[in-house]
């Protein structure tokens, strides 16, 4: 007996043996990234949130890590959107809700839409445009929210009457004056001033709105509305911060002016030229193409009351355009990163958009590469994420079905890991 004491004490003094324990997918189809064909049978190892290595085969682990049966699906890098909103969803009283619902009450709706987005298999968004993706973010990292990995750019940048000046449309006593912090400018210092004060909010990226949107409550949806001078102070200004711009644009010639100024991203692109997308090509720049947002605000055209009636005809034009400039854009060799504007679509059906880009003659491959590799390479953070590879992040999700002959099936998403962490494991089996 005392025997038995001495030896229970010794090993409570003992310090544990730290066996730490990996987690092993088991991969029945695997698509990394980079490789354009998939490969079969592999098995990745996890190691707390990285990936700490990736095999041939279906590989025993120690005998307590996890081993997760992946093998009668296709596993592929954490999906990355790089257009989204995740502030707001339309809906009839989109243009009314700013005068019944404050921050917070945004910021609580924004918490089942990130989820949404994250079980959708998109574990990394680009926020472009938002009074609470920030904040978002930061709670997502911290763990309180359930929800993708946010890059955030705050509140857009618009000129006075412009899309995202955010008293348009409303009397004059309300209209006011808003200013740089409010995401108004005018002119080069103004321009400056709200660059500088994005960063001092903790925006990760800027986002402009270089022409006339679709839902402003404004006449058109495609003139341009930032001088090519004021593009550029923003775009010199972000750059001394690090930090890209995103520019929102449907018309030629606001589209000619920011890419000429050195944005790094044109959002929709509608009435993209060849001239622009000539000049795409030579400054390198991404095109996010929404086709969803397009298809998304058409169908809302067709419902009486649902837009105001200065916003229906802009919808009902503009709307159909994107996908035959997709397919134009894409057939040129413009670089295209995935987006869909989820917001003006529901939050977590953002796969619908690989289905369009295959619509519009993307094959599947590249469709998926758009929305982690080159999502990845946009955002400047291509040695973390994007592919799967031995030390990146352990972003990683698993579908049913293969997407290459099928690009539906990435609608079934079966399994979601993000930085490690397991938030979805439906249909799948742990050894
Ligand atoms: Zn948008």
């Amino acid at each position: 007996m005392r025997k038995i004491l001495i030896l229970l004490f010794i090993l409570a003094c003992t310090p544990q043996i730290s066996l730490s324990q990996n987690t092993i997918l088991h991969c029945g189809k695997f698509i990394d990234g980079n490789s354009d064909e998939a490969k079969l049978q592999m098995s990745v190892v996890v190691s707390g949130k990285k990936i700490a290595d990736i095999k041939s085969g279906y590989i025993g682990g120690e005998e307590n890590d996890v081993v997760i049966n992946l093998k009668d699906k296709t596993v592929l890098p954490g999906l990355m959107d790089m257009h989204t909103h995740l502030s707001g969803q339309l809906n009839p009283k989109s243009y009314s809700e700013k005068f019944f619902m404050n921050r917070e009450d945004y910021a609580y709706r924004s918490v089942p839409f990130a989820e949404r987005t994250l079980m959708a298999g998109f574990t990394t968004v680009r926020e472009v445009g938002g009074i609470i993706s920030t904040a978002l973010r930061n709670a997502i990292n911290k763990g309180y929210v359930v929800g993708p990995r946010i890059f955030s750019a705050g509140k857009s940048l618009a000129t006075t009457g412009g899309h995202a000046d955010p008293t348009n449309g409303l009397n004059a006593e309300l209209m006011g004056n808003p200013d740089p912090k409010d995401g108004v400018v005018n002119g080069v210092v103004d321009a400056r001033k709200a660059v500088r004060q994005r960063y001092k909010n903790g925006a990760d990226l800027i986002k402009i709105t270089a022409t006339g949107g679709v839902l402003s409550v404004a006449k058109s949806g495609q003139n341009p509305q930032f001088t090519e001078e004021e593009i550029r102070a923003i775009v010199e200004t972000a750059r001394d911060y690090d930090m890209h711009v995103a520019a929102h644009a449907h018309g030629a010639e606001g589209m000619k002016r920011a890419i000429r100024a050195g944005v790094h991203s044109i959002e929709h692109g509608t009435f993209m030229d060849d001239e622009a997308m000539q000049l795409m090509k030579k400054h390198g720049t991404y095109h996010v193409p929404t086709i969803l947002a397009g298809i998304t605000v058409a169908e809302k055209a067709a419902v009486d009351g649902f837009l105001p009636d200065i916003v229906r005809p802009k919808a009902a034009e503009i709307g159909p355009k994107i996908v035959d400039t997709f397919r134009r854009a894409y057939e040129t060799g413009v670089k295209i990163a995935f987006g869909t504007d989820s917001g003006v679509s529901k939050h977590g059906e953002n796969t619908r958009e690989f289905e369009l880009m295959v619509e519009g003659g993307m094959p599947p491959m590249e469709a998926i590469q758009a929305a982690t590799r080159v999502a990845a390479e946009l955002l400047g953070v291509q040695d973390e994420l994007g592919t799967l590879e031995k030390g990146k992040t352990a972003d990683i999700i698993a579908v049913d079905g293969d997407p290459l002959a099928n690009i539906s099936s990435l609608r079934e998403v079966a399994f979601v890991m993000k930085e490690g962490k397991i938030y979805k494991q439906n249909r799948v089996a742990t050894n």
